[in-house]
C-alpha cells in the first residue's frame, strides 16, 4: 500500500507528522506522495479539503483518512495519539470503504465553461450589490433571487458553512444537493421561497446572473471565478469522494458532540 500523508504546518500537526513518518516506515509502508492509495490527512476538517483538491483528478483510486489535531471533525476519524492503532489498522486489517457525494459546479462564461468539484459546497456571492439571479431546477424557471447570495452544500458540507446560514444537517447516506439563501429579499416586490431546498441525485439547479464583473464564486475553500460569469450550474458529481472507515461512528452522535454537547474529542 503507497501512502501519502497531507498536513497543516501547525507545530503541533508537524510533530504528529514526524512520528506518523516513524511508525509508517516501522511498519514498511512505501511513502509515495504522487500515486498514493491512501491520503493520510493531519490537521483538522479544513486540512483534508485541501487533501482532497490536491488529489481530485485521482479520486477513483484514492482513499482518505482524517487524523485530527485537537477537536473530532466531520472528516476526521483519528486522534493523533491513536496513530499506531491506525498504522497497525492499514497493515493487518482489511478496511470498509465509505463513499460521499460531491458537488459537481460548471461556470458558463460567454464562450466558455469551467468545471469544479467541491467536497463542502459552492457559494455564490456578489461584492458591491445585490446578487440577482434567475434560479432553474431542472431547466424549468423556479424563481428570481435577490440577496446577498446562494450557498450549494452537499450532504458532508450540510454541516460546514450551510449550518451557519440555516441550513439543515442531510445525513451523508443521502445522495442529495441543498439550495440556501444568503440574507434573500424578500418584501412586495422581490419573492423568494424562503427556504433551504434539497435536490436529488436526477436534478439540477442554474443560476442565470445578469453581467457584471463582482461576482465572487467559492469552491470550499477556494475563491474559483469573478469576472463575466453568466450562469452557474450545480449537480450530484459522478465521482464521489472514498474514507478508508475502521471504525462507525455514528453520524449524529459526530453532530451532537460537536455542536451540542462537545465532548468527543
Ligand atoms: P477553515 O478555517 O478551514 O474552516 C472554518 C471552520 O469550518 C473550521 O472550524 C473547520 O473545521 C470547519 N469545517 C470545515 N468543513 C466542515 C464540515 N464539513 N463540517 C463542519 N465543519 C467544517 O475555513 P476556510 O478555509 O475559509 O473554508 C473551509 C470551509 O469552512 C468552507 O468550505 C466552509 O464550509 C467553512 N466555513 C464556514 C464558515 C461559517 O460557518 N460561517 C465561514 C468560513 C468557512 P476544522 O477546524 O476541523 O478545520
Amino acid at each position: 500500500m503507497k501512502v501519502a500523508i497531507f498536513y497543516n504546518h501547525e507545530k503541533q500537526s508537524l510533530e504528529a507528522v514526524k512520528k506518523l513518518k516513524e511508525l509508517l516506515l516501522q511498519f514498511f509502508f512505501v511513502l509515495d506522495e504522487k500515486n498514493p492509495d491512501v491520503i493520510l490527512s493531519v490537521g483538522g476538517d479544513g486540512t483534508l479539503l485541501s487533501a482532497f483538491h490536491k488529489y481530485e483528478k485521482q479520486l477513483d483510486k484514492v482513499q482518505f483518512v482524517g487524523i485530527h489535531i485537537g477537536h473530532l471533525g466531520f472528516y476526521t476519524d483519528w486522534h493523533e495519539f491513536e496513530m499506531e492503532e491506525l498504522v497497525r489498522a492499514l497493515k493487518e486489517k482489511s478496511a470498509d470503504s465509505v463513499s460521499y457525494p460531491l458537488l459537481d459546479v460548471v461556470v458558463e462564461y460567454e464562450e466558455k465553461s469551467k468545471h469544479f468539484l467541491a467536497l463542502n459546497e459552492s457559494t455564490l456571492r456578489r461584492e458591491s450589490k445585490t446578487l440577482v439571479g434567475d434560479i432553474y431546477i431542472h431547466d424549468e424557471f423556479f424563481e428570481s433571487f435577490r440577496g446577498d447570495g446562494l450557498s450549494v452544500s452537499t450532504p458532508t458540507g450540510s454541516t460546514a458553512h450551510n449550518k451557519s446560514i440555516g441550513g439543515a444537517v442531510i445525513h451523508p447516506s443521502i445522495n442529495a444537493l441543498q439550495l440556501t439563501e444568503i440574507a434573500s429579499l424578500n418584501n412586495r416586490l422581490f419573492r423568494t421561497l424562503g427556504s433551504p431546498i434539497v435536490i436529488g441525485a436526477h436534478e439540477w439547479i442554474k443560476v442565470q446572473l445578469s453581467l457584471s464583473d463582482d461576482y465572487m464564486i467559492t469552491v470550499d475553500r477556494e475563491v474559483v471565478a469573478s469576472k463575466n460569469v453568466q450562469a452557474v450550474n450545480f449537480r450530484i458529481a459522478k465521482e464521489r469522494v472514498h474514507f478508508v472507515s475502521y471504525r462507525h461512528l455514528h453520524f449524529w452522535d459526530r453532530v451532537k458532540e460537536s455542536f451540542i454537547t462537545g465532548r468527543l474529542s
